[in-house]
């Protein structure tokens, strides 16, 4: 087993103007390793002075020439340098990843580190690329005055960024790395179970020389420094990611401020195999789409439609997958999936298939609770043969649950994946080309895959459809998200 990172070694302030400090107040409140249930240290509970002293900090940055009227390619460069930092520290980042998150360390380098890698130095390329448009204008008064028109992109302001504890490096890098490449400050609000890697986000780019101020980082809890985050009247842009019901309320709050608001929610995914798909690949596709992770992910795909004649074969198949996996720590190399990322959340999930039970679902795998230390749960496969209106198909469980149901026609099934609040992800299963384009063509969904699932790339719009959220991160399209157009008419 993989050593995991000491207590002594963890770095556990908030971060404002380019300095670590402990808040106002004083206050703080526990983080745990969900491996064990051992608390690894306190963090700082943000007070309201806290958040009003950040977001004064970013706005102070933002107004300032050091950073706002910078050469872009010197905020490009600064990027790229802190991409080179956060590579030259993968082991470290990802031990705190392992400990605070309880993700298998292999996918705690590869996807939360290497993935921040890749979203930093690709995002950093933008920097440079931001550019308006020249306008011929018909406006023909007074006689004989004749007009220029342009219009550029400036940066938004002071951007509130909340994010979620699934992904907590990469997520947060989501948020940073295109906002910082538009030009605005931010102050960035992790997860109260895991703000390890965002702290020490925020230390190296210090480190690479980010001007103090322009990224901030608060600590604490959603109601409170959350709330107060999104509340603060100096704040002009909040961006979140996290639960659809927390989304909602932000984007209350922003329509009232009229604040500028993107908002990455939940989903409910669903995963169509068609007649033609090899069980075999199928079982292999489902299982990794829902126990990816830990099934903790915004686009697991969550509800499994098979067609009729291989349902059998393949959710039995994926049954004897969740039967026959590895629960353990994130450190271990013999682990195939660790454990929930608290307790609230272990018991939400078993809760959550006990109620699947009781409405009739009927449940192929092991039992999933677990006994002993750590947070942990089963893989669980549910089946739901006579397609009952259980609450496991229309709600997000966030955990390593399945709910398969067979289909008989691709109108139905694609009546079924669309019967959901959610419009996030999905994915389809087949060789038959007219069949793949019909469903991603038919399905309401931010992203489809074809024989592929959970797939991203910072070059790849990604978002919601319905109350899976509003906007899109990634791509061309996020320099709208952080920027505001500015016409300039110039009469001669
Ligand atoms: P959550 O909504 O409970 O919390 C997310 C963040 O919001 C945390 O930092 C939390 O402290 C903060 N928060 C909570 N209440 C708040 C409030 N009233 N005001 C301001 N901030 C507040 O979500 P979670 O449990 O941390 O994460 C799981 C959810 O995130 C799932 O629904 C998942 O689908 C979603 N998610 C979505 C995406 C996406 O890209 N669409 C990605 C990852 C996770």
């Amino acid at each position: 087993m993989n050593d995991p990172i000491k207590p002594s070694a963890l770095h556990t302030h908030m971060f404002i103007d380019g300095e670590p400090t402990s808040g106002a107040a004083g206050k703080t409140f526990p983080i745990f390793n969900p491996a064990t249930a051992e608390e690894i240290a306190h963090i700082p509970d943000a007070t309201e002075a806290d958040i009003d002293h950040a977001v004064r900090t970013a706005k102070r940055a933002f107004e300032s020439d050091t950073w706002r009227r910078m050469p872009p390619s010197t905020r490009e460069h600064l990027l790229l340098k802190l991409a080179d930092l956060v590579e030259k520290h993968t082991e470290e980042l990802a031990a705190l990843e392992t400990l605070n998150q309880g993700k298998l360390l292999a996918f705690s380098q590869m996807l939360e580190v290497s993935g921040s890698v890749q979203w930093l130095r690709y995002m950093a390329g933008w920097a440079t690329k931001i550019e308006g448009t020249t306008l011929d204008l018909s406006i023909a008064f007074p006689p004989g005055t004749r007009y220029n028109a342009s219009t550029r992109r400036v940066p938004a302001g002071v951007v509130a960024a909340i994010v979620p504890w699934n992904f907590p490096l990469l997520m947060a890098v989501w948020k940073i790395a295109p906002v910082l490449a538009c030009g605005c400050t931010v102050v960035l609000k992790p997860a109260e179970e895991t703000p390890l890697t965002a702290i020490r986000l925020a230390e190296l780019a210090h480190e690479a020389g980010f001007p103090p101020g322009v990224f901030n980082v608060v600590t604490g809890r959603g109601e409170t420094a959350g709330a107060t985050l999104v509340k603060h009247r100096l704040v002009n842009k909040v961006t979140f990611t996290g639960s659809t019901e927390v989304g909602r309320m932000i984007g209350r709050q922003c329509a009232d401020d009229l604040k500028r608001a993107s908002l990455e929610l939940g989903g409910k995914s669903p995963v169509i195999v068609l007649d033609d798909c090899d069980p075999r690949k199928a079982i292999e596709g489902a299982a990794g789409a829902i126990f990816f992770n830990h099934g903790q992910v915004c686009t697991a795909g969550s509800r499994l439609y098979v067609a009729r004649s291989i349902y059998d074969e393949v959710v039995q198949g994926i049954a004897a997958v969740a039967d026959g996996m590895a629960l353990g720590p994130g450190f271990d190399a013999t682990t195939q999936m660790g454990p929930m990322v608290s307790s609230r959340h272990r018991d939400k999930v078993v809760r959550m298939i006990a109620q699947g039970k009781l409405e009739g679902g009927e449940v192929l795998s092991r039992d999933a609770a677990v006994d002993g230390a750590g947070f942990f749960v089963r893989p669980t496969v549910i089946a739901n043969g006579l397609r009952k209106p259980l609450s496991v198909v229309k709600e997000e469980v966030f955990g390593p649950v399945l709910v398969a149901m067979p289909y008989d026609d691709l109108d139905e099934v694609l009546a079924e994946a669309n019967d959901s609040e959610y419009g996030l992800g999905a994915s389809v299963w087949t060789n038959q080309l007219d069949k793949a384009l019909r469903l991603a063509d038919g399905i309401e969904a931010g992203t489809v895959w074809v024989n592929t699932h959970n797939m991203v790339d910072p070059a790849m719009p990604f978002g919601g459809f319905k109350a899976s959220g509003i906007g899109r991160e990634h791509g061309k399209a996020i320099v709208d998200s952080y920027t505001e157009s500015k016409s300039v008419c110039i009469a001669y």
